[in-house]
């Protein structure tokens, strides 16, 4: 399994950090996991081609994480370059079929796909929850956002990937990290800046340490988060292995 970071930041225009985006290559499998603003042209930058993802994996409808699945579904749509064939999933929490009906409403047939490619797969906001894709599992929990949101794990091939999506620290994203080889954590402000339905360094680190995960990799990140050592924060709680993500950063599990 290979990560590349699309995204590392938030609802905040920062040229370095691109609004939430990370993009996975499992086996037989193409994953886009959220799509804030930006994403599609990282996925550029990485030579990522948006006509063959799989699967689009949303946490929540906040807008730095899904404005770009506006112009991916138009641009699936576009007639007059080489198009988009093949079917594709998008999972969401409780609420995706609505978001896509006002999507709908808005754009019109423009972001409708054609040849029924579009499959829309709700999970649930309020308990765990699991779906299977060629080979793959994934498993949810609601995290504890402002908005509802999913905490996400993936298991493919004997590797495990846990992405926290926007949420507070909370014991369901321990479970769902249990033993994982990579958690990537969100950790929008400093220590000294908590924010609720957000996380530190130190919180991340935290659910990293309980959950005996072998690799941190911190992300969404606020700019007062580049003004601080966030791994020395990190650090202090978690003693394995932690990164920070930047933008067109690549992993592999
Ligand atoms: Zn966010
Ligand atoms: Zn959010």
């Amino acid at each position: 399994m290979k990560i590349t970071i699309l995204g590392s930041g938030t609802a905040t225009p920062f040229l370095d950090r691109n609004s939430s985006g990370l993009f996975i290559q499992a086996p037989d499998l193409k994953i886009i996991v959220d799509m804030g603003a930006g994403t599609l042209r990282r996925m550029c930058e990485a030579g990522i081609d948006y006509k063959e993802i799989d699967l689009i994996m949303l946490t929540h409808f906040h807008p730095d994480h899904v404005t770009d699945f506006i112009s991916f579904l138009f641009a699936s749509n576009y007639a007059y370059g080489p198009m988009r064939t093949l079917p594709f999933h998008v999972l969401g929490p409780t609420g995706l079929e609505q978001f896509f009906n006002r999507l709908v409403e808005t754009f019109g047939e423009w972001v409708v796909p054609i040849q029924d490619r579009l499959i829309l797969q709700e999970m649930s906001a309020t308990s765990p929850d699991e779906f299977r894709v060629k080979g793959a599992l994934l498993k949810s929990v609601p995290a504890a956002h402002s908005f509802p949101c999913l905490s996400y794990r993936l298991e493919t091939e004997g590797k495990t990937l846990t992405i926290s999506g926007d949420t507070d620290f909370n014991e369901d994203l321990i479970r769902l990290s249990e033993a994982c080889d990579t958690l990537i954590c969100e950790c929008s402000m400093p220590d000294s800046m908590k924010v609720s339905g957000h996380m530190t360094p130190s919180e991340a680190a935290l659910v990293a340490q309980r959950a005996s995960v072998k690799r941190l990799i911190l992300t969404h990140f606020y700019p007062p988060c580049d003004a601080i050592d966030v791994i020395s924060e990190a650090q202090s709680v978690f003693q394995g292995t932690i990164l920070k993500a930047e933008d067109l950063m690549t992993v592999e599990l």
